[in-house]
């Protein structure tokens, strides 16, 4: 199948805006095998949009039209279109209503140009348009298939995503399989770099990487009509990844968070977890108390931000805190032990460091350490220098913590 992209709109012909538009369909496209042999532009001029029509339908299979949808006089294709194909256009209640429940949220009054906006071609597959008021549209003609979309690149590009990509792909008789692998401890940048081969030169299955909170996911998605040779062709990539990167992978799939594959790891092992939190104060203990279930893993934990409750209550001794400081691995270490024993936890985890913004004991902002004890094991210690404000320094220490407990149990 190919296809030919039509911009309408003379700010285009002006110069005034880039044909964007175009760019990012063709894109996509490509991705999908769909040849785009012409991209046209043309002003809003219902004779001149008419003839665009008539010399596109005879060479291409599928006319992808953006632009012209709105609620202005200008906005005229699928007038245009309508009168082309000697078609009628009908009122779309689904995209009136919303229209109209907009308008009633928002207190302003609604025109007759905006009910305009919520009229389709007949016959026409309507698609939702979750960015702004003009719906899109698909309509099979005899020979030929016409896909209409607004102009605005926000409400487009969601657009072709969410119902006009499915469709092309449907028309292949192919589906998009996805798989994500989850990474902690490497970032965006360094992880694109180290793939950057693999992400430019690869259309089917695609790379796609995603950053969030401290974690990095890859997308990868793999074009067929057969889930068998789907899943072949994301083990065969997702061999290649992680050759380069495999040591910072943790996970899998789109929901489950570093905390959430840590709290199904001791949940396996029927393991639980006791900490000792100062430089987090509680945070971790909120992390994976977060599952229903906790109560099978976390035996529970003490806040100790003072000095005098790591001693009193946790047991560090004096001296640990006098000579060393409380933000030494050698503290962290006390704490990690004493909280496992106190409360016969399997493991005993420990925070503590220096959050900011000023620094402490002479060790600056950024400085943490994490212990982890276990019975019948030496205790780990992890140290670490960390960046960013305070609130980034102590949500990095937790997730540092929850890595810490995965790669003890592997
Ligand atoms: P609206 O409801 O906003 O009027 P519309 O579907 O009628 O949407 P147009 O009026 O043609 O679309 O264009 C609206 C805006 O969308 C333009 O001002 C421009 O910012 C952007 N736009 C339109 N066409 C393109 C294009 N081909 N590439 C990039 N941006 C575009
Ligand atoms: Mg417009």
């Amino acid at each position: 199948m190919n296809a030919e992209i039509i911009a309408v709109g003379t700010e285009l012909l002006l110069g005034q805006i880039a044909n964007t538009n175009a760019q990012f369909i063709s894109q996509e496209c490509a991705e999908i095998g769909i040849n785009v042999f012409y991209h046209t532009v043309v002003g809003d001029n219902p004779e001149r949009l008419k003839n665009t029509i008539k010399t596109a339908e005879s060479r291409s299979d599928c006319l992808i039209f953006t632009g012209g949808l709105g609620p202005t006089k200008d906005d005229l294709t699928k007038e245009t279109l309508a009168q082309s194909l000697g078609r009628s256009l009908v009122m779309d209640e689904d995209a009136l209503e919303k229209i109209e429940a907009y308008f009633k949220k928002t207190g302003r009054t609604m025109t007759e140009n905006n009910r305009r906006q919520a009229i389709v071609l007949e016959g026409a597959q309507v698609l939702p348009n979750n960015h702004g008021m003009a719906p899109g549209m698909i309509l099979e003609g005899e020979s030929t298939r016409y896909i209409l979309m607004p102009g605005p690149p926000s409400e487009m590009k969601p657009m072709f995503m969410e119902s006009v990509k499915p469709y092309l792909l449907s028309l292949q008789g192919e589906r998009i399989h996805s798989r994500v692998l989850r990474f902690f401890g490497i970032g965006e940048s360094q992880l694109e770099t180290e793939l950057m081969d693999l992400i430019d030169g690869q259309t089917n299955p695609t790379i796609a990487p995603y950053a969030k909170e401290g974690e990095v996911t890859l997308r990868l998605s793999a074009r067929t009509n057969d889930t068998e040779k789907a899943n072949e062709m994301l083990d065969e990539i997702e061999a290649k990844i992680l050759e380069r990167v495999g040591s910072f992978l943790y996970g899998y799939g789109e929901e489950n968070s570093h905390a959430a594959v840590v709290f199904d790891l001791l949940k396996r092992k029927g393991l639980t977890v006791a900490m000792a939190e100062s430089l987090t104060g509680g945070a971790f203990s909120q992390t994976l108390t977060d599952f229903a279930g906790a109560s099978e893993i976390v035996k529970g934990g003490i806040v100790c931000y003072t000095n005098e409750v790591k001693e009193n209550v946790l047991g560090v001794p004096k001296e640990v805190l006098e000579t060393d400081g409380a933000v030494s691995a050698t503290c962290a270490k006390e704490m990690a032990e004493r909280i496992r024993l106190l409360t016969e936890a399997d493991m005993g985890i420990s925070f503590t460091g220096v959050a900011g913004p000023s620094e402490s004991e002479g060790k600056p902002v950024g400085t943490v350490f994490i212990g982890l004890s276990m019975a019948d094991k030496e205790t780990k210690i992890l140290s670490l220098q960390l960046s960013g404000s305070r609130t980034a320094i102590r949500n990095r220490t937790v997730k540092q913590g929850l890595e810490l407990i995965r790669k003890s149990l592997q």
